[in-house]
């Protein structure tokens, strides 16, 4: 095991049955709050930032890293948010999720005709809220190359539904 896996791993607290019965929750708040792994996992998110146009954060969790990845990698950054929330003209998507469904939206003027794009989160589980972000970032005329999260849930498979995408996963369980 690598040292930034043990980092990562170390920190990230499984709170079962949250937000509802038979969720294992990965509440990555142990990690933020330390700041030695806090700058360990920005600057390799940053480095598979490097030469991007823009970091797309998905809310909420994905803003708290995506945000200093953009700032370390020379990037912008972008929120993709849930329904409702952005207060301009957005695209928007809609997907099912490991607990519910939900929409989410991007702004139509978010980005650059042609930007190269990275999509940043914490958690992958089924790959739908990050498929969906792809899709809305597509439409808005940027490039994907790349979605990066801090932890895989390998047993969800959301892998299967990022086949297209390069998916860097900083820890996979
Ligand atoms: P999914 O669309 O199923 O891949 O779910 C990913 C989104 O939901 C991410 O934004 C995660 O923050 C959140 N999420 C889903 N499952 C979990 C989990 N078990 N622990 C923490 N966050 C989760």
């Amino acid at each position: 095991m690598t040292e930034l896996t043990s980092l990562i791993l170390d920190r990230i607290r499984d709170v079962p049955d949250y937000p509802q019965p038979g969720v294992l929750f990965k509440d990555i708040t142990p990690l933020l709050a330390d700041p030695v792994a806090l700058s360990a996992v920005v600057d390799e998110l940053a480095r598979l930032a490097a030469e991007v146009d823009k970091v797309v954060g998905i809310e909420a969790r994905g803003f708290i890293l995506a945000a200093p990845v953009a700032y370390r990698a020379g990037a912008g950054f972008v929120p993709v948010r849930k329904k409702g929330k952005l207060p301009a003209e957005t695209f928007a998507a809609s997907y099912d999720l490991e607990y519910g469904s939900a929409t989410v939206e991007v702004h139509r003027d978010a980005f650059a005709p042609g930007d190269r794009v990275i999509i940043v989160d914490d958690v992958l589980a089924t790959g739908g809220t990050a498929r969906a972000t792809v899709e809305l970032v597509k439409r808005a005329g940027a490039e994907v190359v790349g979605v990066a999260v801090l932890m895989e849930l390998a047993f969800l498979k959301g892998r299967d539904r990022l086949e297209d995408v390069d998916l860097r996963s900083l820890v996979i369980v």
